[in-house]
């Protein structure tokens, strides 16, 4: 076969003109990343000026060299995007992407390995099977947890409330199946319902305390109430570090009641998670072994490029048994050995090899890596709000985990609420499009404030030191009527 002339393909490379474009295209790659801290973290363009960017008319009838096409739109790109990757990004929960998750994905694109069946991907399912237990190991969660990588949170999330409802609903009679969690819970839970044929109706909402965590207590009271009422309760749950305020819930309460009644305990932990790692984790974060399921993101606090969400379920069985349905036209059962075909465990049929960046990140940096990389980005957090407190135009409203929540309120404007409000919501566009700085919003008790969330091991402590005075200079522009 080797020696059969090549066909002409126009979509081939010869590995010449592969090697200079991809040769080029690394060296841009580079120099980008070495200057991204000199550069707006985003120009807040219109729609219409990014179309305008873009080639004319539909598609092209006739092609144009490989080459030319990556020197045209690498240098587009780095100019009119969001970087997430500049030090001064603090949206959101996007991180910084890992330079080797960059080099990773290029490889993994390369062998291009159909992590759906195992002899599709020998090797590569194996490095997946050991990253879904390195994760889990990093996390304190019971490394003989079945799991698997998917695009994110979202997918991650809607896995496990699918394994839990196959778990614990399915099949019994009587009542309605009732999900309980708390209104600052992400907004998957309602896609979830709806995917899974469920509405607002199944879902409970259980009372936050001040600091917006789950209050166990209630929960225990409205699943008796329901349970007496003859309704079908199967699943709680918990934030790991919710998406507003870093807010950690009790966890080891609600697994207990959980464990009471016998629900699912599912945390999600797409963003927080990962700071289990840390000795000084809040404590109900060193209790996820107490949950049946734990979302996280590798693509938030494990620093690995978009997309990589992981879904870990204690019961590898409970797994399988949600997603396994083995068709004629698949013979992938005369193994010797037992292999695992992540199509059997997840939604996914074919699947890229995500797990790739996640691996090779953890082997570059290591646990003690990961605990310095979290620790730093906890420690400035709570630096920045150690400045936000104890600057005069500015008010301190949370720091949980790498979130902070605060807002422009000088002496004479304190208590005036709704004006406070249109003021720092007016305050935070600003700031985006000035360049200068990236935050996002977070409301706490009717309160619009500017969050911060450092998940960005390229932001310093001289980043988070120029924050509160570059926060109140463009607040009392605002407030003083300037541009
Ligand atoms: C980000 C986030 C999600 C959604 O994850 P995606 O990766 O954006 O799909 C869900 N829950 C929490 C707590 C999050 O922080």
């Amino acid at each position: 076969m080797s020696d059969s002339p090549r066909r002409d393909a126009p979509i081939d490379l010869t590995a010449a003109d592969f090697r200079a474009a991809g040769h080029r295209l690394v060296d841009r790659i580079a120099d980008f990343l070495d200057t991204i801290g000199d550069r707006p973290v985003t120009r807040a363009p219109r729609p219409s000026e990014m179309r305008a960017l873009l080639p004319p008319g539909g598609v092209p009838e006739d092609g144009a060299p490989a080459a030319g096409l990556l020197d045209e739109i690498a240098p587009l790109l780095f100019d009119h995007s969001l970087h997430n990757g500049h030090p001064a990004f603090l949206g959101y929960i996007t991180s910084s992407a890992a330079p080797i998750g960059m080099l990773a994905d290029l490889l993994a694109a390369a062998v291009n390995p159909n992590v759906g069946g195992w002899q599709l991907s020998p090797l590569a399912s194996e490095i997946e099977r050991q990253a879904v237990r390195w994760v889990a190991e990093l996390l304190r969660y019971p490394p003989a947890c079945g799991g698997l990588f998917v695009s994110g949170g979202n997918m991650a999330n809607m896995v496990a409330f699918l394994v839990a409802r196959h778990a614990r609903a399915a099949g019994r009679e009587g009542g309605r199946p009732l999900v309980y969690t708390t209104v600052e819970t992400h907004t998957w839970i309602h896609k979830a319902l709806d995917l899974f044929g469920l509405d607002a109706g199944h879902l409970r909402e259980i009372p936050v305390d001040d600091g917006l965590r789950a209050d166990a207590a209630a929960l225990r009271r409205l699943v008796e109430a329901d349970r007496a009422a003859g309704e079908r309760p199967f699943l709680v749950v918990a934030s790991g570090g919710t998406v507003s305020t870093g807010a950690v819930d009790p966890i080891r309460e609600m697994a207990a009641v959980a464990g009471d009644h016998g629900l699912w305990l599912h945390v999600d932990g797409a963003y927080g998670a990962p700071a289990a790692v840390l000795d000084d984790a809040p404590a109900d974060l060193h209790a996820l072994g107490l949950a049946d399921s734990v979302a996280v993101d590798p693509h938030k606090w494990l620093y690995a490029p978009l997309e990589a969400g992981c879904v870990l379920v204690k019961d590898p069985d409970a797994l399988r048994g949600t997603f396994s349905h083995t068709p004629r036209y698949y013979h992938f059962g005369d193994a010797e050995e037992p292999e695992t075909n992540f199509y059997e465990l997840g939604l996914q049929n074919s699947r890229g090899f995500r797990a790739l960046k996640v691996w090779l990140a953890l082997r570059q940096v290591g646990r003690r890596g990961y605990r310095t990389l979290i620790g730093d980005d906890v420690a400035l957090a709570r630096r920045l709000a150690d400045r936000v407190a104890a600057h005069p135009e500015l008010e301190l409203v949370s720091c949980s985990l790498s979130i902070v929540a605060f807002r422009y309120a000088p002496a004479e404007l304190r208590g005036a609420g709704e004006r406070l409000d249109t003021l720092n919501e007016a305050l935070l566009t600003r700031l985006k499009r000035g360049g200068e700085v990236f935050l996002s919003n977070a409301v706490i008790d009717g309160r619009f404030l500017l969050r911060a969330c450092i998940v960005n091991f390229r932001t310093s402590a001289a980043t988070v030191d120029a924050l509160p005075d570059l926060v109140a200079r463009e607040g009392r522009a605002l407030a003083g009527g300037g541009a």
